[in-house]
């Protein structure tokens, strides 16, 4: 997949949401929304965490920048529709973990998805507030043994992107940063 540099920002130029997943499941990567706010008012902490990962054109001023550079094909992918469109498309050979939000919305969430995708492997969950490095630590080792094919972190920016950079050098998976997607999807 092709990537762009945009204000020293590296957004990928995905031709549609297939070609983004399976780049993201075949190199194992932390997918990161781009959206027009982190292109214009990148920080060097910003910056430095796309592009060390996969950005992705989350909105449609990213699209707009990326079509002006030649992708003429280019869609835009919103976060929140992408992690649903995983699920939708590997419930049945990959495993999943959560992590975000509060203990009832996670929770909402687990239960939504279950009953919406029959035979979803949700391997473990828990909330996104996590107060201690012993909580993370215990997080992270329950990932290691869980195995996950894909997790999902719903913690907001930088957070996220920081603890899912943690999360992988102890664990190989796809990773998504989600914001505040469990609450939009329970509603
Ligand atoms: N959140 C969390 N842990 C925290 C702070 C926030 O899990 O320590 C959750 C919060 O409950 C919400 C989500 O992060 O579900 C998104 O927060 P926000 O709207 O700030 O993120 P954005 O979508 O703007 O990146």
């Amino acid at each position: 997949m092709k990537s762009e540099t945009l204000n020293g920002v590296i957004t990928y130029a995905p031709n549609s949401r297939d070609e983004l997943i399976d780049f993201a499941v075949k190199h194992q990567k932390i997918l990161v929304a781009v959206n027009a706010e982190k292109i214009l008012h990148a920080t060097d902490e910003s910056r430095a965490i796309i592009n060390r990962n996969l950005g992705y054109p989350d909105g449609i001023g990213a699209v707009w920048a990326l079509h002006k550079k030649g992708h003429k094909e280019v869609v835009k992918i919103p976060g929140c529709e992408l992690w649903l469109d995983m699920v939708k498309k590997h419930h049945n050979d990959k495993s999943f973990y959560l992590v975000g939000a509060k203990q009832e919305v996670i929770e909402a969430t687990v239960k939504q998805l279950k009953s919406e995708y029959q035979g979803i492997h949700i391997c473990n969950y828990r909330d996104g507030y996590i107060k201690t490095d012993e909580e993370e630590r215990s997080l992270i080792e329950d990932i290691k043994n869980q195995q996950p094919d894909m997790v999902f972190v719903a913690m907001g920016s930088p957070r996220q992107e920081l603890l899912m950079e943690r999360m992988q050098k102890q664990h190989h998976a796809v990773y998504q940063g989600l914001g505040g997607s469990f609450d939009v999807y329970t509603g």
